[in-house]
């Protein structure tokens, strides 16, 4: 015997409510997830549609009270299906319950009351609507002939909905047979909440692709034309024109009738993508992102829905645009991390638009300037399609890069923060009347600790990561666990110069305004953008050049486009590279890459500094020679050897609780639980060890890492697991999540 897990009203509030049906059996063998059936509901014979959302072995109730489903609405494929559907993966992939996921692909909570304004117009000529007039009789169409006349009367604009409902008697059943006979129409467009001011965006024309972005498009749309399109990868160096190829697609898409998702990594670039997209494309661009209003959220979900908006910008969520016709999902910058949603569900946006676009029939086109190791490595087994721009648009030449070694500045006696290097060309490109960014790449809390003369790191002997240093003055693996004392003089060349780097933005900061103190300096971090809006103002600010120095982190690399920019320094390459995780190397090629590409822009040449103690490194060499492929080369025998994604696959218990006793005694029991399946199946185990940040708020933080080549497998175990602490009461009070890369 089957049940069905059935929901009745998708739309809003009652995704949690599921309800337990019979499958009867002539049905069992075809009923699916996502498939509308028809069940009893309520008292009497009543009945309603409903979707069903599980099919399991058990019912969890009394059997004899357990209802039966009635039929099989076979004829709707509705949107709501495809999107049960890809919670159902979801789920599966990357372990949650089934409310868990259905509020990730149904983000909307409250149904809205609609914002009312309807205008009516005339849908003919003026002469043919005369030509109606005369032939009605007057005492029986009284109403219908007195609204033709006032739309007569009323010219272009029509009427007001409302109030020609109230003066004029402009009922339904008024208006509807007009409508039926095509002489008016009745408008809604301007109903619709619109989060951003249209007025304010401009519209251009579409630009000519030059030659390199042609053959691109060419290679995308000979891909497209094969039976089985596969995912395409868009690697253009910053600024080739990647959004102009994208342009060019979306057009394709639309004119098919179908419709388009942009994904974008973070809320800060949705008004500069929209911006861009607005001009080209107008009414049809809208955006979706959890900083709307939940009556603008809600009313995107409908212009979607109804065919009203067509290109959906967003960050990760917006892949759950509910488009009834989907033919294009474009993920922008893809090897962002925050394509990876940090709370459960652990889905990423890269592989969730991979599914949902084979399951509907869509394309997925995924552009950077550094491709994450993922798509890159499905590009050489073939599972995407590699497509290249390798030059700037108009032949802007990429920034010339040095590379300064800090051990020498050390040695040479600059303890500075500011290499020699580093001031000079801040000096020139000022002199010069050019902009400055300078770039704090840290992101992480516990640090790592070098050695400021020989620049010799503490790793750990296991997992070729850095350690990172705790309160207590121990050092360690967040990966297996082990721990160390930190070193008071560098094992390696005995200099007492080891320690962490400490300097933050505010540092730089002193330094620079001593350095350079008749410049105009702006400083962005997380302390200085809390405040709503001032993102955007220390933003506007550098971009209408009324500073000359642009101090901060990350937040300063991705995508803005400053024209005046003609040096980009960063002030300790080794921030990100020895992070302790093994996407470190990739993580500074990227951050080094972009943030050397925000220089030369414009119509000057740009140029880059990097500061290291570690030149030799390939990631840094590869920033410096704009040569992707090659750290490609180095990063995958590495990961190879080491066994680390993409070349083999991971699933990682995040676990948290207040007790930091009891949480390390479920970790313990957890790693047994893994070490019964690990003869069999040859998993590798790490850990548990402390999380990087191993307590927030009070709650404790704990990883285990379980290593396989096959995900599939890993996906069994995590089921395993699933019930093992479901079954567990000693686990009630630890919280676990699990994230599969
Ligand atoms: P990417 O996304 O690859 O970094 P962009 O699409 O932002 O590059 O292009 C960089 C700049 O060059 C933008 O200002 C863009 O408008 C301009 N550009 C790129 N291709 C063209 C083109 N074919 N015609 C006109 N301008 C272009
Ligand atoms: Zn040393
Ligand atoms: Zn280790």
């Amino acid at each position: 015997m089957k049940y069905a897990g059935v929901i009745i009203d998708i739309s809003h509030e009652k995704v949690d409510r599921s309800f337990t049906y019979r499958i009867p059996e002539e049905m069992e063998k075809d009923l699916r997830i996502g498939m509308v059936v028809r069940v009893p509901f309520g008292r009497g014979d009543h009945s309603r549609k409903g979707y069903v959302v599980s099919i399991s072995e058990e019912s969890g109730y009394d059997p004899s009270l357990v209802k039966t489903i009635l039929s099989v609405e076979n004829s709707e494929e509705t949107t709501e299906s495809r999107m049960i559907v890809l919670a159902a993966w979801i789920r599966e992939t990357y372990g949650c319950t089934m409310i868990q996921a259905l509020r990730t692909v149904f983000p909307i909570q409250e149904k809205m009351r609609n914002k009312e304004k309807r205008r009516i117009c005339l849908a003919v000529e003026r002469a043919v609507v005369e030509e109606k007039l005369a032939g009605l009789s007057p005492s029986r169409y009284k109403a219908r002939i007195r609204l033709l006349e006032a739309l007569l009367a009323a010219g272009d604009e029509g009427l007001d909905g409302t109030a020609a409902a109230r003066t004029l008697g402009a009922v339904p059943s008024v208006t509807g047979p007009l409508v039926r006979e095509g002489l008016i129409r009745i408008e809604e467009d301007n109903t619709w909440r619109i989060p951003f001011d249209r007025d304010s965006l401009p519209r251009e024309m579409p630009k000519q692709l030059n030659p390199e972005q042609s053959e691109a498009l060419a290679q995308i749309l000979e891909e497209w034309e094969t039976d089985a399109p596969r995912p395409v990868l868009l690697h253009g160096v910053t600024g080739s024109g990647k959004t102009e190829v994208y342009m060019e697609l979306i057009r394709r898409v639309l004119s098919e009738g179908k419709q388009v998702i942009v994904l974008i990594p973070e809320i800060a670039l949705t008004y500069q993508t929209l911006r861009r997209f607005y001009a080209q494309f107008g009414d049809q661009v809208s955006v979706l992102h959890s900083r709307l209003s939940a009556g603008e959220r809600y009313d995107q979900f409908r212009r979607a829905r109804e065919g009203d908006a067509r290109i959906m910008v967003g960050p990760r969520s917006a892949l759950f645009t509910p488009f009834s016709s989907l033919g294009l999902i474009i993920i922008d910058e893809e090897h962002e991390p925050a394509y990876a949603s940090e709370s459960t569900p652990r889905y990423h946006a890269r592989e969730t638009a991979v599914f949902r676009a084979s399951e509907e029939g869509a394309r997925v086109v995924m552009g950077s300037a550094t491709p994450s190791m993922e798509a890159y490595f499905k590009t050489c087994s073939g599972e995407y399609r590699l497509v290249s721009l390798k030059g700037r648009y108009e032949e802007r030449a990429l920034p010339a890069v040095s590379v300064v070694d800090m051990r020498r500045e050390m040695q040479e006696g600059n303890r500075s923060i500011l290499s020699r290097t580093l001031a000079e060309a801040m000096k020139t490109s000022l002199d010069q009347g050019g902009q400055v960014m300078l770039f704090l790449n840290r992101r992480g809390y516990a640090g790592f600790v070098s050695c400021r003369s020989c620049g010799y790191v503490v790793k750990c002997r296991h997992c070729d990561v850095s350690l990172s240093q705790h309160r207590n003055g121990k050092m360690i693996c967040h990966y297996c666990g082990y721990e160390t004392e930190t070193p008071v003089v560098c094992p390696s060349c005995g200099s007492r110069y080891i320690g962490g780097f400490r300097a933050g933005t505010e540092q730089v900061e002193q330094v620079v305004a001593k350095a350079f103190p008749e410049a105009r300096i702006l400083r962005m971090d997380l302390d200085t953008t809390r405040a709503k809006g001032s993102y955007d103002s220390i933003l506007s600010a550098f971009t209408t050049h009324s500073a000359d120095i642009l101090i901060g982190t990350q937040m300063i690399v991705k995508g803005h486009d400053f024209p005046d920019v003609t040096l980009v320094g960063i002030i300790s390459a080794d921030l990100s590279l020895n992070e302790s995780d093994f996407r470190s190397g990739e993580r500074t090629m990227q951050l080094l890459m972009q943030a050397a590409g925000r220089a030369g822009r414009g119509s000057r040449n740009g140029m880059a500094v990097i500061q290291t103690y570690h030149p030799e490194h390939y990631s840094i060499k590869a920033a410096a020679s704009h040569d992707y492929e090659s750290f490609y080369k180095e990063e995958i025998s590495y990961r190879m050897l080491m066994e680390y994604p993409p070349c083999s696959h991971m699933l990682i218990l995040h676990a948290t609780c207040e007790n930091e006793e009891l949480l390390q005694k479920g970790m313990f029991f957890l790693r047994q639980f893994a070490e019964r399946n690990q003869d069999r199946t040859g998993i590798r185990i790490i850990g548990p060890a402390p999380e990087s940040i191993g307590r927030i708020k009070d709650m404790y933080r704990m990883a285990l890492y379980l290593r396989h080549p096959e995900e599939k497998l890993l996906i069994r175990i995590r089921k395993n697991l699933e019930k093992y602490i479901e079954a567990n009461t000693g686990f009630r009070t630890i919280y676990i999540q699990y994230e599969l890369r």
